[in-house]
């Protein structure tokens, strides 16, 4: 201590003398707990940041010394990477969202193409890192009137060239679209090198595995492979809403052992599931006294919360009864099995949650995600990895994020407690930072 003291006051003619020598770092986090985001976990580091990027993770007693334009002490607490939602909607009113929650980059798989392309091309601290698929893929007939529609190869390779051209970093497939469809599109895309999300309905997941899809969304498509009813699975996609509902409920007639052969060729052909647990729950709980008593909604527009997400038009629209809500109560856990199932068995498990779905949150929604996930039976670590380097492995961004290492961006979320001992101490957020700036 005396040596420090000794050495300010040899320093105070310097400065007297010399131009004060500007920080070398913008940004030091100092003696967090650092959970890398890959499986590492370094117990008391500093973490330098510069022109946006991590400069370096410094365990050594002589970082206490190296100054910075900002310092936050971080003892006892807890430095995790930013985090991914890989399956959103972006809203006009979601960005500071996100941010609020620490998500600091997100996967959009479908929206308005002029509007989410050219934001996927800004990189900006005043919003979550975007990669978008412009608009999806559907068969004639598709629910959503912005679809591009696709019927044959050449439509087909029109709509892929034109949409990664426009800056597409995934192709989206929706429900409507055969197996031989899906396959026609993954080729088109891998050609390009993008990867395929899949929302299925009249394809299987395990078709969709064959045809090379890299993701399958809401673990659509699995109830249905592992059905001893296909036809009457297949039927039911004719009507968008009919088709969720009854692949919803046919988890609950599953037989396992027919499950886990899904959950293995899914496996084995590298197939991420993102399951967005926060959907299948939103919508279970509908009816419930105590929906509009969660305190994120009050970051939610107004107007949203009583128009757009009003629980009796959705449930008008898909014939929903409070009896068919207690049902998809009952299926939860049958869900949360299986991605548990799917890690084991060596699967790929990416955090997203359909935001801004039905009381859906934007970012508060995706720490309930991973509430579930370990409710289910993920560790808390599997649970971290699949919001943050799986991720990031999936968006194809992970030269830039997903993880707390040097030369990374520096998108970071301090937190107080433990996230391993306890997944919920995620939402106890004291700064976000994204790309250098601390937004939060
Ligand atoms: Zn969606």
């Amino acid at each position: 201590m005396w040596l420090r003291h000794a050495l300010c006051l040899l320093t105070i003619p310097l400065t007297m003398s010399l131009p004060p020598q500007p920080p070398s770092f913008d940004l030091a986090i100092r003696h967090a707990r650092v959970i890398h985001g890959d499986g590492r976990v370094t117990p008391r580091a500093t973490v330098f940041v510069s022109s946006g990027r991590i400069s370096r993770v410094d365990t050594t007693p002589a970082a206490d010394a190296v100054p910075a334009r900002r310092a936050i002490e971080a003892s006892g607490q807890t430095l995790i990477p930013g985090l991914i939602d890989a399956h959103v909607h972006v809203e006009s009113w979601s960005a500071p969202l996100f941010l609020k929650y620490g998500v600091t980059s997100v996967r959009d798989v479908h929206n308005a193409p002029d509007m989410i392309l050219p934001l996927s091309r800004v990189d900006s601290p005043a919003g979550p890192r975007i990669v978008a698929a412009g608009a999806m893929l559907d068969g004639p007939g598709s629910f959503w009137p912005n679809a591009i529609v696709v019927s044959d190869i050449t439509s087909v390779r029109v709509a892929v060239r034109r949409q990664v051209e426009a800056g597409a970093g995934v192709i989206k497939v929706y429900t409507r679209l055969s197996s031989s469809m899906i396959a026609a599109i993954v080729q088109e895309a891998r050609a390009r090198g993008v990867p395929v999300a899949a929302h299925l309905g009249r394809a299987t997941a395990v078709e969709a595995a064959i045809a090379g899809v890299t993701s399958i969304e809401h673990l659509s498509g699995v109830a249905d492979a592992a059905s001893s009813d296909r036809e009457r699975m297949k039927r039911a996609h004719d009507d968008f809403l009919a088709g969720w509902t009854a692949f919803e409920l046919e988890w609950l007639r599953l037989q396992p052992a027919a499950l886990e052969q899904v959950a293995r060729t899914l496996v084995e052909r590298g197939v991420t599931v993102v399951p967005t647990l926060a959907l299948h729950e939103a919508f279970s709980r509908l009816v419930d006294p105590d929906l509009l008593k969660d305190p994120a909604l009050a970051d939610v527009p107004a107007e949203v919360v009583q128009r757009a997400w009003a629980p009796v038009d959705i449930m008008t629209r898909a014939k929903w009864t409070p009896e068919t809500l207690a049902q998809f109560k009952r299926v939860m856990p049958v869900l949360q099995r299986f991605v548990t199932l799917y890690a084991q068995a060596g699967g790929r498990v990416v955090a997203g949650t359909d935001t801004a779905q039905q009381f859906v949150v934007p970012g508060a929604s995706l720490h309930r995600e991973l509430e579930l996930y370990v409710a289910g039976g993920l560790t808390p670590a599997q649970a971290l990895k699949s919001a943050t380097s799986d991720a990031a492995d999936l968006l194809g961004i992970a030269a830039r994020t997903g993880t707390i290492q040097a030369g990374k961006d520096a998108d970071l979320v301090l937190v107080s407690g433990d996230p391993l001992a306890d997944i919920r101490a995620t939402r106890r957020i004291l700064n976000v930072v994204r790309g250098g700036v601390v937004v939060r």
